[in-house]
């Protein structure tokens, strides 16, 4: 049954890369310019979240050396999100954690082909500096000056990444969680290291077929229940 699932979301994502290239292409077209290219990480300290489906597929094809940091970054992860207050509270905490764990020493995603929707749709229309800045450390003047500088006829205002890869991203995470509800009786949604750990150090995935409760009570015992960590749906 996964392994289904699995196929369909790399068919899935092999028709988003189409979309987001000819996207790119209009936008050049319009004099328009994305600043990504590979060995740019600005944007892999944000906290991803994605489908469990998305989190397996990066799973199966883990390298030993993106493995064995997992553990840790999850438990940190794990720990900032059982201490932050509100979500931006969690979101800053995340990013002070680093860059993602299946980053590779030259910068380049160590699971590129496997990378979920979430990292495959973000676009930026700024050069990378921006996409590393802490916005709360800057001066209203600085701020102001950003949001002038935007695109706005394709940014997510007032985010400088694009909107529309962003959106069509979220309509085939849907699909993809719609596909995993249709099969299991229920869709789980959530940060993509700590749902990669969950796969890894208690087979999530061997679980899901009991149904939702036994994945809650398994997410439970790893440490992971946190509406910030892991949803379940409907
Ligand atoms: S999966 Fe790859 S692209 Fe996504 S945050 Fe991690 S290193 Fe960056």
């Amino acid at each position: 049954m996964w392994q289904d699932l699995m196929n369909e979301v790399r068919d899935q994502q092999a028709l988003f890369d189409i979309a987001v290239r000819d996207w790119i292409a209009g936008y050049a077209l319009k004099q328009g310019t994305i600043h990504c290219g590979k060995g740019c990480h600005a944007c892999c300290s944000l906290a991803v979240n994605c489908t469990f489906t998305e989190a397996l597929a990066v799973s199966t094809s883990l390298a030993d050396r993106h493995a064995a940091a997992l553990a840790d970054h999850a438990a940190k992860i794990r720990s900032a999100a059982f201490a932050a207050p509100d979500f931006p509270s969690f979101l800053r905490a995340r990013r002070a954690l680093g860059g993602c764990p299946f980053l590779d020493s030259d910068g380049a995603c160590g699971v590129y082909n496997r990378r979920p929707f979430s990292c495959r749709s973000l676009l930026s229309t700024k050069e990378s500096r921006w996409c590393g800045a802490d916005f709360s450390t800057l001066s209203r003047e600085e701020k102001q000056g950003f949001v002038e500088s935007l695109d706005q006829s394709v940014a997510a205002f007032p985010m400088h990444y694009v909107k529309a890869t962003q959106d069509l991203g979220q309509d085939f995470e849907s699909c993809a969680a719609g596909r995993m509800a249709e099969t299991f009786g229920f869709g789980l949604y959530g940060n993509l290291p700590v749902l990669v750990f969950l796969e890894r150090e208690h087979r999530l995935s061997e679980t899901a077929p009991k149904g939702a409760d036994a994945v809650r009570e398994q997410v439970a015992r790893a440490g992971c229940n946190h509406p910030f960590l892991i949803t379940f749906s409907p």
